[in-house]
């Protein structure tokens, strides 16, 4: 399978070298040259598959022949090493619970598969590739943990300073080996800029720069994985069915859209957002204007400028009518979030974290218009990563689950900088 930039389509790579570049050097992201609609067949069969042949036949096309069969299929297996439930919630609505992985976030799936598919093309080299990523909150620790002791690959973390919670820091700031972490000066968007500026810069070449956000193809595609096991879980209904995605890179919402373009039968998707409304704006006024993020208690979601919506844009032609008939896009406060938390544990004992609590708004949003669906949030991150908003808010006291119990201890390491050349003077 070959890659085009989106800034120059005769710009084509293989999946190796998209993702080993992670961003072209014109700055596009790459995005797949074919897709390719699977058959019906195996959409009619899906309760007959394991989650491991699902997610096998939904990425294969992706990767080609670049890596062999029985190394992929272990890739995924490797990948997938913890459940993906559809809880039910209230009537015909269901949570996606995606944080039963290491650091309890859905970014272990794409951290996970990205290192994976990394240490591959490393196998036999001598590089060294350094892996340099700007988080809002959970990419950082997934990308620490799925990335920890992988050969030849040293990781740097930027991430923003006092805007990520106490566990989220202690996720990527505790590990040590080859994980690094920065804490910058600053908010989200100036550390995804230096991130970005930082793959431009020549002086830089020698450090075989890659991402290892959701503009990289290997942590972008493997998001649709779930989509899939949750159609699997919930086809029996036979309803139609809606997703609603906490929204802040878009990366998770376009995979999903990916997986309807595979031929997952989706009725409708919701990408939900905070504060940071770029996209809910573009709907209603039809122009794209970024503006800078603002901090919210959904802080993995404080973008300003979504670096995926591009490649939604690109599904579908930029048609705004043909993509409004599939998606469409809410925001919400954080005053409206903290009284979905209470309002759902009220009503059906449930827990959401913030996230999933704005996917539940979106969700009702949505489901009110199409009364006859089954709707699915997806609960990104657990609880327990929230604590600081959700207990007070519940009156309640979170036991610690182990996967957060073994960074709780541990000193945080990390290196403060203020400037582009504070992180050069660290890189070189
Ligand atoms: C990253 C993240 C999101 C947003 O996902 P995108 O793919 O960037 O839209 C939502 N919730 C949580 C908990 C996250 O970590």
């Amino acid at each position: 399978m070959k890659y085009y930039s989106l800034n120059n389509k005769s710009h084509k790579v293989s999946f190796e070298q998209a993702v080993v570049e992670g961003l072209a050097p014109d700055r596009g992201l790459y995005f797949p040259e074919n897709i390719t609609t699977l058959p019906d067949s195996f959409f009619t069969n899906i309760e007959n598959f394991s989650n491991e042949e699902i997610a096998f036949e939904a990425i294969k096309q992706f990767v080609g022949e670049e890596i062999p069969e029985n190394e992929l299929k272990h890739i995924i297996k490797e990948t997938l090493c913890f459940d993906f439930p559809c809880v039910p919630v209230e009537e015909n609505v269901f949570s996606l619970e995606l944080f039963h992985g290491p650091t309890m976030a859905f970014k272990d799936v794409g951290g996970r598969f990205m290192s994976r598919c990394l240490g591959y093309f490393n196998r036999d080299k001598d590089i060294r590739n350094t892996v340099l990523v700007a988080t809002s909150g959970d990419t950082g620790g997934a990308v620490a943990s799925g990335f920890l002791g992988v050969k030849g690959v040293e990781v740097v973390i930027l991430y923003p300073s006092g805007k990520v919670s106490d566990i989220q820091e202690r996720q990527l700031t505790t590990l040590g080996q080859n994980i690094k972490a920065l804490e910058v000066n600053g908010v989200f968007d100036d550390c995804q800029d230096m991130v970005k500026k930082a793959f431009l810069d020549e002086s830089l070449k020698h450090k075989n720069l890659t991402s290892a956000n959701s503009i990289n193809i290997a942590r972008w595609l493997p998001q649709m994985f779930y989509i899939f096991f949750a159609y699997k879980q919930l086809k029996k209904y036979n309803k139609p069915i809606v997703f609603s995605c906490p929204s802040g890179n878009f990366g998770n919402i376009c995979a999903g859209i990916m997986a309807k373009r595979l031929g997952l039968p989706i009725a409708h998707f919701v990408a939900s957002t905070n504060a940071n409304d770029t996209v809910p704006r573009f709907l209603e006024k039809g122009s794209y204007e970024p503006k800078p993020s603002v901090a919210t208690i959904s802080n993995a979601m404080d973008v300003g400028n979504p670096s995926n919506f591009i490649r939604i844009q690109e599904l579908y032609h930029n048609d705004l009518k043909e993509f409004e008939k599939d998606f469409s896009s809410y925001s919400y406060t954080d005053t409206e979030t903290e009284a979905a938390i209470k309002d759902i544990y009220s009503r059906t004992n449930y827990i959401a974290e913030p996230h999933g609590a704005v996917g539940y708004l979106g969700l009702k949003k949505e489901m009110a218009k199409q009364p006859d669906s089954i709707g699915v949030f997806l609960e990104t991150a657990h609880p327990i990563k929230f604590l600081d908003v959700v207990e007070p808010l519940l009156g309640l006291k979170l036991p610690i689950p182990k996967q957060i119990e073994s960074v709780l201890g541990k000193e945080k390491i990390r290196t403060k900088i203020s400037t582009y050349q504070d992180l050069k003077d660290f890189l070189n």
